[in-house]
């Protein structure tokens, strides 16, 4: 029976995975290489079979709490125009969505996998060695340690999978096109909406889910190279990007201004991940690290919170035998995770038009919103995709409900 169990990423997957397995009476170590829990992010869904999972957790209620409730979406021109705007019909594909900004939902399911679990921050694990009855785990800050099982959750760019499956080469599927999100003083009078502004090939836009707080914008654009990996640090980031959106309309130089102010950057390539198998010997892969759908899809962290349910729910179920759970994991979660990344590409033409036709036709359709056939079809596939998973009821127990946080 597994009893301890290195976690690597605390991002949404590794601490919902830790808060099962800690109810399982197993001891989570979670390892995440920033120095604390990470900020930023636009906001993300949590859907479907994602929002049983969360009534399971007993987490329902609090991300209703976190939730945005968004009131809609503007699509401006070069002069801040209102071009097209849409309410909350074309943002959720049911009503019982949730969008929830994602450091909202990170520290949700963070502050309720706390008790029982460890957390590491500033480190990263360096080396796995798997003799078969345990795994040494070495890092590059704490001294190695073994453990029962390892967990990759640490993202789209895994290094634990990089470390036992190889170089992410072989896995990453770029999508041509990148995404920057960071957090900016709200000085746009934004309340509970977003608003977005293209040109071809590019997108600017912020989202305010509380007016109080800080706004977010997102950065979008096409590109033919990935460019995230060969640029390491946040300067040379910040660099590129000013140059990438040098000469947009709208608030883009005001935007642009506010990357100086950020010490939370995100940026990265759009990219899934594909994989024939997600688990070696005692170490297995986790949320985006498995199967990355990317921000296209709209999925990520609605997989990532089913697929700690799966995982825990089959090592429950096996009592703890990972040669039993972890191939019972893959075969539960696969159907469900090739529905979620099939709908990504449907993303790109309406978060980043690629020319001006594009532009155009992505604006009427907004104009003429739910009496469009092919925008409900569109939230109907995403629907279909979110729920594409019969859940079982696995010998689990809902810890944060249990002790009443
Ligand atoms: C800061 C941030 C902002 C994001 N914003 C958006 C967004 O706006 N829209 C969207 O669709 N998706 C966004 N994502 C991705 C989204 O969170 C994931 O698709 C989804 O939640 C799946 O979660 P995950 O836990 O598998 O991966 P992630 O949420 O990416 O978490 C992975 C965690 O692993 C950590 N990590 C990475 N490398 C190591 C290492 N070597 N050692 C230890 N820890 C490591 C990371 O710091 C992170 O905390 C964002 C991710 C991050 C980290």
């Amino acid at each position: 029976m597994a009893r301890t169990v290195c976690i690597s990423g605390a991002g949404i997957a590794g601490p919902a995975l830790a808060y099962w397995l800690r109810g399982m009476g197993m001891r989570p170590t979670v390892i995440e290489r920033a120095p604390q829990l990470r900020t930023g992010g636009w906001a993300v869904d949590v859907r479907g079979a994602a929002i049983t999972v969360a009534e399971r957790m007993g987490l329902a209620e609090a991300f209703r709490a976190a939730s945005d409730n968004l009131r809609g979406l503007d699509l401006v021109d070069a002069r801040g125009r209102t071009r097209a705007a849409a309410g909350t019909e074309l943002t959720s594909s049911s009503p019982d969505d949730l969008e929830i900004r994602r450091t909202a939902l990170s520290r949700t399911v963070f502050d309720a996998a706390q008790d029982g679990v460890e957390y590491v921050f500033g480190d990263s694990v360096t080396a796995v060695g798997d003799d078969g009855d345990r795994v040494r785990v070495s890092f590059a800050e704490s001294a190695p340690r073994d453990f029962d099982l390892l967990v990759a959750a640490d993202g789209l760019h895994s290094n634990v999978r990089r470390l036992v499956f190889g170089p992410e080469e072989r896995y990453l599927r770029f999508l041509k096109a990148h995404v920057s999100i960071f957090d900016l003083p709200n000085r746009f009078g934004l309340d509970h909406k977003a608003v977005l502004h293209s040109d071809p090939g590019r997108t600017i836009g912020l989202y305010a889910g509380d007016p109080n707080g800080p706004a977010q914008a997102f950065l979008g654009f096409r590109s033919r190279a990935e460019a995230a990996s060969r640029l390491p640090d946040a300067a040379s980031r910040i660099r590129y990007l000013r140059a990438r959106y040098s000469g947009m309309g709208w608030r883009a130089p005001e935007i642009l201004d506010a990357l100086d102010g950020t010490d939370d950057l995100y940026f990265d390539s759009i990219a899934q991940v594909r994989m024939e198998g997600w688990s070696k010997g005692r170490t297995v892969l986790l949320g985006d690290a498995a199967h990355c759908p990317s921000p296209l899809s709209g999925q990520g962290s609605s997989l990532a919170l089913v697929g700690a349910y799966v995982l825990a729910g089959e090592l429950a179920a096996a009592g703890g035998d990972h040669r039993r759970a972890f191939p019972a994991y893959e075969e539960a979660m696969r159907g469900f995770v090739r529905r979620n990344q099939a709908i990504a590409t449907n993303g790109m033409p309406f978060l980043v038009p690629r020319d001006r036709v594009q532009i155009l036709l992505r604006d009427a359709a907004v104009r003429l919103g739910p009496r469009l056939p092919a925008l409900n079809r569109l939230s109907g596939g995403i629907r279909k995709a979110a729920n594409a998973i019969g859940l079982k009821d696995y010998p689990l127990t809902a810890s944060a409900a249990a002790s009443g946080r």
